[in-house]
């Protein structure tokens, strides 16, 4: 490094003990003016050391970066466009939190710096340890130096630190604030069409940029307009926030200080142990409970049963519901117009046992799936989500993981893909790729479908606690693999420090939660309206192939189909029709049950020819229907959230059993039954998965994850069918 041409920025809250820190280390080489057009004080002086002189800037004290004040303008403008060779971050150690909101900002910036932790004879008066180490870690491996300027203590430790920067160079801290996904996708966005402006990126770093694009701040903006060739930026940007503000509404500048502060209280959390009682934020009380070494991991699995619970009892009426929409009404119109269309037979069999029977099947879940992503958006945009893997992070260390890799896949019980794609938070690759293998363990809605008709049709009156028990299963066997791979294939990963982000709790919006639950949702109806019916189509053509075949049996399905069953035998599954379903759910995991029901049922899937029904009387029963399963529903609800107390006498066991369920009932053994569910909670989740993992990881850890989920659940299967039956089960 250049020694002469070094510039350093003295940076930090008002009263943190700045001006004392640049006296004591520039003496009486001081030189007082203004900043150019400001009555704002500007003081430069000179560090001296054995071997050369640094040239220091005390900029003003702020506690934030953001333009709203002069002072906050004149430190952001140098420390981004005078682009100093490093920051001395002096902050109030009494103060920790607070302060830390500046250093958030200036890592944002992606200048190296040194962390001064003045006022440590006050911090420790109060009772607060700080642990340096972990600070020092949770930053990034910024350097820390405990000081009590007024004192003259800790300042030749700093002024050591100093010298060695000068000679030795530093990196840039690779921590920053990581904000809400939503925003992150439109900062991914702004960054590229940044990133493509010569006369921006000479002086910005893109991603700080688009965030202060996305905050709004009006200086920039002004700025960018002014830069010819930004018209696409600048429409990208105005894109950007209308997207933000559907979600976040007037609260997109809070949402962002909330990635600033979680990133704070996270490193707060871990670095410091307060020792007296202090003035807690309610905030902060949730967090003792929440984060609690004893009750945090319990107070999880709790909210997570309750969360299958609501999806089980409140998803159960409007499932019936569709259920009788597509197999009453809508098979009996379609059958009406095509008859009267005069369409041929194999026709209307296409129409309304393949496509109709198909789509309809998958659809059944649309209400499971809604309050799923409803209660998932609603744990991520409190905050709780965030908390729990906070709590996880001790956990996952046994994996050579961190607790970042947990919500990764608390998101893939909704949906894998989205699972494999929120990996990329996880700076360390080997710990992202192993994430990555881990995810197709945890069982995704689309795995539902099978458990709950295999629940109801097995163990009807224990279906809750069998549903509830495959997704702990995918977890502990998650937890096995990840030991294994961790001693092995990943021997060599190294943890890495990084901060668990904090955001403080809040009261998620409505619209938020909506939109959030939508986009989830609204992904898998386009999968059931696209993959879900071609796959029908083919299968069922297979089915009828060669043409005329009388029995499924010996259709081109059902032959290849045959040929796979015996590696299922000793799982107990070795049928035909059984290892034709699970050759058609590596498309998807919910066409497991829609081709069950074309093998098993066939045709006349709806239960034979309906009595004939008008339309109005049609119509009448579609709304009472939905009036009937909304009061249904609303009864469960009260009663998932009143435990013990019963509000509404149960209703008389209904008959929940369908064809398909008694077709399964003549087919499998309950013993054979389960080890069929095992065998579908932990076989390849679907090829939209894989493609997923081929893009994050490449096509070998792809293949590689096809290799072991299939493996693994062929094992298991084994195990479970063989044990169950020395244990006399079945
Ligand atoms: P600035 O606003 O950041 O420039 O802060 P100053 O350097 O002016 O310091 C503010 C006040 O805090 C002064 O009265 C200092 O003497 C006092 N001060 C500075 N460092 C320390 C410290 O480490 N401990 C204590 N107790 N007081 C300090
Ligand atoms: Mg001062």
């Amino acid at each position: 490094m250049n020694k002469n041409a070094v510039y350093i920025a003295l940076a930090g809250n008002p009263n943190a003990g700045k001006s004392t820190i640049f006296n004591a280390l520039t003496g009486s080489r001081q030189h007082v003016g203004n900043w150019p057009g400001k009555t704002v004080e500007k003081k430069e002086g000179i560090f001296k050391y054995k071997g050369g002189e640094v040239k220091i800037t005390d900029l003003p004290g702020t506690y934030s970066l953001s333009a709203y004040s002069p002072e906050e303008q004149i430190a952001r403008d140098f420390i981004v466009k005078e682009k100093p060779d490093l920051v001395i971050n002096v902050v109030d150690a009494a103060n920790l939190e607070r302060n830390l909101y500046l250093t958030a900002q200036i890592l944002e910036t992606g200048t190296p710096l040194i962390l001064v932790m003045n006022m440590s004879d006050v911090a420790e008066s109060r009772g607060y340890k700080i642990d340096e180490g972990k600070l020092s870690e949770f930053l990034g491996d910024v350097p820390v130096v405990r000081t009590v300027a007024s004192k003259g203590i800790g300042l030749n430790q700093l002024k050591e630190k100093v010298v060695a920067f000068v000679e030795k160079g530093a990196t840039p801290s690779s921590h920053s604030v990581e904000y809400d996904q939503d925003i992150e996708k439109e900062i991914d966005t702004l960054s590229a069409a940044i990133a493509e402006i010569p006369e921006l990126t000479n002086i910005y770093q893109p991603r700080w940029l688009a965030v202060r694009l996305i905050e709004g701040e009006q200086d920039l903006v002004n700025e960018v307009k002014q830069t010819p060739g930004t018209k696409h930026l600048l429409d990208a940007s105005s894109q950007s926030h209308e997207k933000l503000h559907r979600i976040y509404g007037d609260d997109l500048d809070v949402a962002i200080a909330d990635g600033r502060y979680g990133f704070v209280h996270g490193v707060v959390t871990s670095a410091l142990k307060r020792s007296i009682e202090q003035r807690l934020t309610t905030s902060d009380k949730i967090d003792k409970v929440t984060t609690n070494k004893w009750l945090g991991i319990p107070i999880f699995l709790a909210l997570m049963y309750l969360v299958f619970n609501l999806v089980q009892n409140v998803s159960a009426p409007y499932l019936d519901w569709v259920d009788g929409l597509f197999s009453g009404p809508i098979t009996n119109w379609t059958v009406f117009l095509l008859n009267a269309a005069g369409s041929p037979k194999w026709f209307t069999s296409l129409l309304t046992d393949g496509i109709i029977a198909g789509v309809g099947g998958v659809l059944v879940f649309v209400p499971g799936l809604l309050v799923m992503y409803f209660s998932l958006a609603f744990l991520e945009d409190s905050g709780y989500l965030a908390r729990a893997a906070f709590v996880m992070d001790k956990s996952m260390s046994a994996l050579g993981l961190h607790g970042k890799s947990f919500i990764p896949m608390i998101l893939s019980f909704g949906c894998n893909v989205p699972g494999i794609y929120a990996t990329r938070t996880i700076e360390n690759r080997s710990a992202r790729t192993l994430t990555g293998l881990l995810i197709p363990f945890m069982s995704c809605s689309a795995r539902l479908p099978v458990y709950i008709l295999f629940g109801m049709a097995f163990f009807p009156s224990h279906a809750g606690t069998v549903i509830w028990g495959m997704y702990v299963i995918g977890v502990l066997v998650a937890i096995v693999v990840g030991l294994i791979l961790s001693r092995t294939v990943f021997k060599n990963t190294e943890r890495g420090a990084f901060v668990m982000e904090l955001p403080p709790y809040r009261m998620p919006t409505f619209k938020g939660l909506i939109i959030h639950m939508w986009e989830h949702t609204s992904g898998f109806v386009r999968k059931a309206g696209t993959v879900i019916v071609a796959v029908t189509v083919v299968i069922w053509f297979l089915l009828s192939m060669p043409w005329g075949v009388e029995n499924p049996h010996n259709s081109y399905f059902g032959q290849v189909s045959d040929a796979i069953a015996p590696v299922f035998a000793p799982a107990g599954f070795g049928k035909w029709e059984a290892s034709g379903s699970l050759i058609a759910g590596f498309i998807a995991k919910e066409v497991v049950v829609s081709t069950m029901a074309q093998v098993y049922v066939g045709e006349g899937a709806a239960g034979g020819p309906s009595e004939p029904t008008t339309f109005l009387q049609d119509v009448r029963d579609i709304v009472v229907g939905f009036g009937d399963a909304t009061v249904s529903a609303t009864k469960e609800l009260l009663e998932v959230f009143t435990p013990g107390i019963t509000i509404f006498p149960a209703k008389e066991n209904e008959d929940r059993q369908t064809a398909l369920s008694r077709a399964l009932q003549n087919a499998f053994t309950p013993l054979a039954a389960f080890a069929f569910l095992i065998f579908v909670l932990l076989y390849v989740p679907c090829v939209a998965t894989v493609a997923a993992q081929a893009q994050e990881f490449g096509w070998q850890w792809a293949a590689f994850s096809v290799g072991l989920n299939m493996t693994v659940a062929w094992v298991l299967a084994i195990l479970v069918y063989q044990g169950g039956r020395l244990l006399g089960l079945g």
